[in-house]
């Protein structure tokens, strides 16, 4: 196939980032927003000798389970490249891929519950990171075109809570106004990279951070005096990101004005959390995600139980009252602050946090001759390494408790803990991030 063909392909199947799969003379072709059932005119983008890369020109049969989406511009983004799917077959999809990972594996015997699905469809993200850049000459807020760094400039970004695009039209409006350049990455200049707004669910509190090329430039006093008279605004945060990088985020936040952290609320507990700390963004989905994964701990008083990969502590100090003791790791410095600040003002006082990284603190207390009833793992997509499941295995936890991102390092895992002697016959997706293809899923591993 030659770049812009165009080829009549039937899709068979959904993958994991959401393309739809068909076949051309033997050759799979991914094609960007077509489902499985359709047949349709594809222009080839990309030929990569086995694979090919396409987008739809034309759809000669729809799926039924095709909806609207309601801007092309989320399409043309990816920004919510599931969107197309009517929402009970999202959950199907969620559900199918763990089966299909645990299939592979030779784990069918494991059930796969039904996707949790999410109590907001659209408008359920209660932070959001968006570049900033020029385009035709004025400064834009949007999302990258797929596979590029081209702004797509947008007003609604679909699955923000709508006083954070509210917050980041405004704060546009502002940089416009005072006409503060948008940073350009090819000649690394201009300002403003990112903007990132954080809103407090239960409380409304919203946290702005601009992040800058400079720690300081001409305009920023006037641009903050006016951000902190949007509606809503109690927070506001440089962040310095000088490098050239596609890391969104540098290393340093500078305050700028009212307070340092916003307050939310899982559950009856209270929560603080700073810029960098790490927050679960779908905040009517976490007290379920997070019941779900306590329900199933078999939790008792007498239990001394890990939170690994603790943020902000928002796990552990959610089972602390069924337990002993609470011992949290996190890597990032800041979280663990935020940690220890919140078991302090909900009153916790059986839960300590430490700094480090997981798979290096858990070897420690493991040769320190500690003994845990159940640990709670809540890894980034890399998931665990073996170093943490040998040394967690060796502290002798009857449970396991496992969140997962990314299914596929979850069964990889899953596999390591039951060669060590640990079952399970459920694993329980939720869906944390409606609209995307990513699944997050809840697995109890107990010791045989
Ligand atoms: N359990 C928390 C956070 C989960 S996100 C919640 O539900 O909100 C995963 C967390 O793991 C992030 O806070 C990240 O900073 C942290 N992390 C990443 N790598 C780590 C490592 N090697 N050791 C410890 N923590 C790590």
């Amino acid at each position: 196939m030659k770049k812009n063909e165009i080829v009549e392909v039937e899709i068979t199947d959904l993958s994991y980032e959401a393309m739809g799969v068909g076949h051309v003379n033997g050759e799979t072709v991914f094609v960007n927003n077509a489902l499985p059932g359709e047949v349709v005119k594809a222009q080839i983008l990309k030929d990569k000798k086995s694979y090919a890369f396409a987008r739809i020109s034309e759809i000669v049969k729809e799926s039924p389970d095709r909806v609207k989406v309601p801007l092309r511009q989320y399409v043309q983004t990816g920004l919510t490249s599931l969107a197309h799917l009517k929402y009970d077959k999202q959950l199907e999809f969620k559900q199918k891929q763990v089966k299909e990972l645990l299939s592979k594996a030779h784990l069918d015997q494991i059930k796969v519950a039904e996707t949790l699905p999410s109590p907001l469809e659209t408008g359920y993200r209660n932070k959001a990171q968006v570049p900033v850049r020029m385009v035709k000459g004025q400064l834009e807020i949007g999302f990258f075109r797929r596979h590029s760094h081209d702004l797509v400039p947008l007003e609604d970004f679909f699955t923000n809570d709508p006083e954070i695009d509210r917050v980041l039209l405004a704060v546009r409006d502002i940089l416009r106004e005072k006409r503060i350049p948008a940073y350009d990455e090819e000649k690394h200049q201009g300002q403003v990279r990112y903007l990132e707004v954080r809103r407090g669910t239960a409380t409304g509190d919203m946290m702005v951070v601009l992040v800058c090329l400079d720690r300081d430039f001409p305009g920023l006093h006037a641009v903050v005096d006016e951000i902190k008279e949007i509606a809503g605004v109690k927070s506001i945060f440089l962040n310095h990101n000088p490098k050239r990088t596609n890391v969104i985020l540098g290393e340093h936040d500078y305050h700028l004005w009212g307070k340092r952290y916003i307050d939310d609320k899982i559950g009856d507990l209270t929560f603080e959390i700073s810029p960098q700390s790490f927050f679960q963004i779908n905040s009517l989905q976490t007290p379920r995600l997070y019941k779900l994964a306590i329900d199933q701990a078999g939790l008792t008083k007498d239990d001394l139980i890990v939170d690994a990969y603790s943020g902000i502590g928002t796990i552990g100090l959610s089972a602390a009252k069924y337990v002993k003791e609470v011992r949290g790791v996190e890597v990032v410095k800041a979280a663990v602050k935020d940690a220890k600040n919140n078991a302090r003002l909900n009153q916790i006082h059986n839960a300590k946090y430490y700094a480090g990284k997981a798979e290096e603190l858990m070897p420690k207390w493991a040769a320190e001759g500690l003994k845990t009833d159940v640990i709670f793992v809540d890894p980034p997509r890399k998931g665990l390494t073996k170093e943490f499941i040998d040394a967690a295995v060796k502290t002798g936890p009857k449970k396991v408790v496992y969140i997962s991102c990314n299914p596929a390092t979850l069964v990889r895992d899953m596999q390591l803990l039951m060669e060590a002697g640990y079952t399970t016959d459920l694993v329980s997706p939720v869906d944390m991030f409606p609209q995307t293809p990513h699944v997050e899923c809840v697995t109890v591993l107990t010791k045989e």
